[in-house]
């Protein structure tokens, strides 16, 4: 297949389902992008595959090019690292124990946010459990909702920016690897290892751990993102220019748990073909 087959566009390859934190599952994911027009899609759940077979029948019937993927959970310091993976094989070793320490972490993680915020507020476990579909890496955002439904606050966004932050009193760390050793499982269950938006608020990734990225075989930015700020974008995007590397555009879509829609950013098609050229852990599911 490599470089004959014709990718259709628009492209979207960042959309998350209730298999983490979406708010719709992963054939309705698939539902919702296609009514937004898209014809090319990746599901990228954090830290999870769980939503691949579900959606690879959706996107099938729906005549969509599906990239199985996957939004990794890093940290670097302080700062969370998110890192989109692409056709990596889902059974490899390393990165399964990787994301199931991680996962396992999240569960203990929300469950000592939930015994703090219960201390101040009326919030139960049970309430988060009951946002959580099963099998769902668990998130801040399952937290947002039990809190929404028990009226502590408006919506996800003011959740974030109050109870759920991470300066306040009731924020747990969770356990991350360091980006370089993401990049290094993703790259070796042969995938493709592409930086989530990458000129956020946090702004632009040290430039030597952008080169140790980089040597561990991380393929490019994903430079179209709402999240991401102009200035830092347009030099992330010079970087991209001078040394050929992949750039992608992606919604972030997660259901009703975000603003984002499907197609809010797109990836070009030739973009998409070599992300399809260059891995080798899984085949994309072609319509
Ligand atoms: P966690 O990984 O559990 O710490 O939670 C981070 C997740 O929360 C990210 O994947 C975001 O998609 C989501 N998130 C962050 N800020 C917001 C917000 N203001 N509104 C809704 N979701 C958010
Ligand atoms: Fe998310
Ligand atoms: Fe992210
Ligand atoms: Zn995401």
């Amino acid at each position: 297949m490599h470089g004959t087959t014709h990718i259709a566009g628009p492209c979207d390859l960042h959309l998350h389902s209730s298999q983490s934190d979406g708010t719709e599952p992963p054939a309705q994911v698939m539902a919702s992008a296609h009514r937004h027009g898209l014809r090319t899609v990746a599901l990228t759940d954090h830290d999870t595959t769980s939503g691949w077979a579900e959606a690879a029948d959706a996107a099938a019937s729906l005549d969509m090019l599906l990239l199985p993927g996957m939004e990794l959970s890093s940290r670097h310091e302080w700062r969370s690292v998110h890192l989109l993976g692409y056709l990596f094989d889902p059974d490899d070793a390393t990165l399964r124990d990787l994301t199931s320490r991680i996962r396992s972490s999240r569960l203990e993680r929300a469950r000592a946010m939930a015994d703090r915020i219960a201390r101040d507020m009326d919030l139960t476990w049970e309430d988060i459990l009951a946002h959580t579909s099963d099998g769902a890496t668990v998130g801040r955002p399952h937290i947002a909702d039990a809190l929404v439904s028990r009226g502590l606050v408006r919506d996800r966004s003011e959740a974030f920016d109050s109870i759920l932050h991470p300066g306040g009193e009731y924020y747990v760390a969770l356990y991350a690897p360091d980006p370089v050793t993401a990049t290094a499982a993703i790259v070796g269950a042969g995938g493709v290892a592409i930086v989530a938006h990458p000129a956020g608020r946090a702004g632009l990734l040290p430039a030597p751990l952008t080169e140790r990225m980089l040597d561990a075989g991380l393929s490019g930015f994903e430079l179209g993102h709402r999240e991401n700020q102009p200035a830092a974008t347009r030099s992330l995007a010079r970087i991209c220019r001078d040394r050929d590397l992949i750039v992608t555009g992606s919604s972030d879509y997660h259901g009703m748990g975000k603003p984002n829609l499907p197609g809010e950013h797109t990836t070009a098609p030739e973009m998409v073909q070599r992300i399809i050229d260059r891995a080798h852990g899984s085949a994309p599911v072609y319509p």
